[in-house]
């Protein structure tokens, strides 16, 4: 029987997007201030670079374009120092209700820089929802998923067997094979939008389960 449901955090319980953008109109701003370059054109930019290329060399790009003479780690600070408004999506909300009632348990397992993971995680409310939050970065460098130990330790604090829990992310890459190898039961959501919606791995990697809403997640617990 499942006892605990364990989320990821980025694309699964929010879109991730919104926080992505909320910096870039930081940095923006700070640019164009900084510059005298509309700060719009500066964050379009952002949004075609990341279309195109993905995260990660975004700021250096800019910066070339537009001959700042810029340290990368101010703007990358800037970023990180955002505060977006952020919202979990309508289902997030409906199933975590849904295990209150039903006086099962929450966890979450998020890798990303532990600074900006928790300002999500109290920007969403969830410290007040969630029985057990685990940033991963908290562990220090090498600890991110799929490494085991912070599904050992999810297992551990909570005091079930793996079988007892399920593991719900979008990424393939590296939400379900850690989770897997020590028998924890594994659901991937498929969303609307999100960087990792068309990726399809080896088996070993993929989830027993995929949904495209958190609430099939009551069915697959019901079967079992
Ligand atoms: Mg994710």
């Amino acid at each position: 029987m499942i006892k605990v449901l364990i989320f990821d955090l980025d694309d699964t319980l929010y879109y991730e997007k919104n926080y992505v953008l909320g910096g870039f109109r930081e940095v923006a701003t700070y640019l164009s201030s900084k510059y005298n370059i509309s700060i719009e054109l500066l964050y379009d930019r952002c949004l075609q670079i990341l279309e195109k290329d993905g995260r990660g060399k975004i700021f250096d790009i800019i910066c070339e374009e537009n001959k700042f003479d810029e340290d990368v780690n101010k703007l990358v600070s800037i970023y990180r120092d955002a505060k977006p408004k952020l919202a979990l999506y309508k289902d997030s909300i409906e199933i975590l209700n849904w295990i209150k009632g039903n006086k099962l348990k929450s966890g979450i397992i998020t890798d990303g820089y532990n600074k900006v993971q928790w300002e999500k995680i109290k920007s969403l409310g969830l410290e007040k929802i969630i029985d057990k939050i685990i940033v991963t970065d908290d562990y220090g460098e090498g600890f991110g998923k799929p490494n085991k130990r912070s599904y050992i330790d999810m297992i551990k604090f909570f005091n079930v067997n793996p079988k007892e829990c399920v593991y719900i992310g979008d990424n393939p890459t590296k939400d379900f094979i850690g989770a897997k190898e020590i028998g924890i039961n594994t659901v991937r959501i498929i969303r609307e939008y999100g960087d990792h919606i068309n990726a399809k791995l080896d088996s070993k990697y993929e989830a027993e389960f995929t949904i495209y809403n958190l609430n099939e997640i009551k069915e697959i617990i019901f079967n079992d």
